[in-house]
């Protein structure tokens, strides 16, 4: 490591600086159009910017110790030369003229020297929970060693479903009610620490396993904060201790065949009938849907399309379990209407395996009044409930791929220890040493800062900020499990070694819970160039 322990001030400063061009770079992108004129501009600027809120809560991690502050110095490093690289032949859209990097160009070599990188690597640093969300932490560690991580490969390989034995354990720990306030039989109790539980729970059992663990409790967590933002108090009384229990387990259906992204276009049809609603149309990617009971499905209520996403209802459709891969589900015929029919094809994928994502048609499938969420006042506030639940899912997202990468890492680790090339084993050689430590730094800098996010929310605030965090960490953790396989040589390609599923589970998180591209654009440039105004 640099003899020169972090100047914390001067650190601070430079992200300051970095800060300052990305201020001046909203401005050239507000007056160049926005997100959608300028969308390679603005997308590099949204990212930059993610890099640069996780640089300044790394600084704030740095101020616990040495091992901590060559973490954070080694990660701002990073962002200033990911800054470079985004701005480099794009100065007159940055508005930037040299020597612009000057001020960086220091503090980046020195902090990006292999040496100093290289003696990181097998110091992943202390997480500084805190007494209880340590102890929340090595419960839920213990769960994934013991009861995720002996089925997660079988399940990969063979396109398996999640034990029962997993949902139940789950239940019991009371991992479906961390984010359901204490009120409603959860185990929230409110204001900065709300979501902290979910969050170190998550990385656990994510470390685990990504398609049998941590995912689990996205969508209980998705169900839970819709319900919060627009339920009617009956609602909340009647779903959320069922939901905190593990009684009932959701799926959430707010993708279509033709809309993906553009969400606030969805056109499954929800008509008025008498005492609910008919439901007709085709939902896509709904995961989890054969063995759910109830499905968060967002439908257009309000036909005239000008309405857009004030047209949306949210809905809590209650369905049979089923244990088959596809499913046929039919409810009784209605006076007139005839019979509803609800089928399931599953979509086989890469990786993400266990929960099982599904293409669902329905047919006059019939959901009671009492199901819309929000009752009469909910009509057409689907679009703003269903967000509300994305934001949680983003933040449970981001822990979801922090402790994906924790896995990818410790294999890696592990892996270079005992692996001996050229008569050395490959952990002495500066080159694995260097992408361990580097590793090291972004995995511990991206969990400090969704805990800083995970408080922010528990305020009320932070929906921006875990955009963020989700648009920056799903693409490390695309790099960190790829540089764990790399590490493995040959043995990575092997299906019997975990780190390959890491790799192909990584690359699914960029993709859902917002596309990169959409999060980038539409969400995180759209949101910050709003801030300014
Ligand atoms: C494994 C898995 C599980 C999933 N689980 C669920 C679930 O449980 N429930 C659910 O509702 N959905 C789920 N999804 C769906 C997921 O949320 C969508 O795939 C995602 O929102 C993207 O939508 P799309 O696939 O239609 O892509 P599109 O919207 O067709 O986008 C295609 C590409 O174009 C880019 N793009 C889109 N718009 C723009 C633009 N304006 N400018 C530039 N680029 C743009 C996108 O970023 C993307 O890269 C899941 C997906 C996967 C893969």
């Amino acid at each position: 490591m640099p003899a020169a322990p972090l100047d914390l001030t001067s650190a601070n400063n430079l992200v300051q600086s970095a800060q300052s061009i990305i201020d001046a770079a909203l401005a050239r992108l507000h007056d160049l159009g926005g997100p959608d004129r300028q969308q390679g501009f603005a997308y590099d600027l949204a990212h930059a910017a993610s890099g640069v809120a996780t640089a300044r809560s790394a600084l704030r991690y740095a101020e616990r110790g040495e091992t901590e502050s060559a973490l954070a110095a080694a990660f701002v490093a990073l962002v200033l030369h990911d800054l470079a690289g985004r701005v480099l032949g794009r100065e007159a859209l940055w508005g930037v003229t040299d020597p612009w990097y000057e001020p960086f160009a220091a503090f980046v070599a020195y902090y990006r020297e292999p040496a100093f990188l290289a003696a990181l690597a097998e110091t992943p640093g202390p997480r500084h929970l805190g007494d209880d969300f340590q102890s929340v932490a090595e419960l839920f560690h213990r769960f994934a060693e013991e009861q995720v991580r002996p089925h997660a490969e079988r399940v990969h390989r063979t396109n398996a479903d999640i034990p029962e034995s997993i949902i139940t354990g789950l239940a019991e720990l009371g991992g479906f009610g961390l984010s359901v306030p204490e009120a409603y039989g959860g185990f929230a109790t409110g204001g900065e620490s709300e979501y902290l539980g979910m969050v170190v729970a998550t990385e656990e059992l994510s470390w685990g396993s990504l398609g049998i663990g941590g995912s689990l409790i996205t969508r209980p967590e998705i169900l839970t904060r819709a319900l919060l933002r627009g339920g009617t108090e009956e609602q909340k009384q009647r779903w959320l201790p069922r939901v905190a229990s593990g009684d009932v387990l959701a799926a959430i259906a707010v993708t279509e065949p033709d809309f993906g992204s553009d969400v606030a276009n969805v056109t499954t049809a929800a008509t008025p009938t008498t005492g609910g609603w008919l439901l007709n149309g085709a939902k896509t990617w709904c995961t989890f849907a054969a063995r759910a009971d109830v499905l968060v499905l967002l439908a257009r209520s309000e036909p005239e399309r000008a309405l857009a996403h004030r047209g949306l209802s949210l809905f809590l459709v209650e369905k049979a379990p089923s244990e088959s891969p596809g499913f046929t589900l039919s409810q009784e015929a209605r006076d007139g209407i005839g019979t509803g029919r609800l089928e399931g094809r599953p979509i086989d994928t890469l990786g993400y395996r266990g929960m099982h994502s599904y293409e669902l048609s329905f047919d006059n499938w019939f959901v009671p009044d009492e199901n819309l969420v929000g009752g009469d006042e909910g009509r057409g506030q689907g679009f703003y409930f269903q967000m509300a639940g994305f934001e949680n899912g983003r933040l449970q997202t981001v822990a979801r791929a922090v402790g994906l990468m924790q896995a990818a890492y410790e294999s890696a680790l592990e892996y270079a220890r005992h692996r001996v090339v050229f008569a050395e084993p490959i952990l002495d050689y500066e080159l694995t040493r260097v992408k361990l430590g580097t590793m090291a730094a972004i995995i511990q800098c991206s969990r400090q800062y969704a805990l800083d996010v995970a408080r922010l929310m528990g305020q009320g605030d932070g929906a921006l900020e875990a955009s963020m965090a989700k648009a920056y960490v799903c693409r490390a953790a695309e790099w960190v499990t790829r540089e764990a396989m790399q590490i493995h040589g040959g043995m990575g390609y092997a299906e019997e070694y975990a780190v390959s599923r890491y790799f192909v589970d990584a690359r699914v998180l960029s993709i859902f819970e917002g596309a990169d591209e959409t999060l980038c654009l539409k969400v995180i440039a759209r949101r910050l160039l709003e801030a300014r105004d």
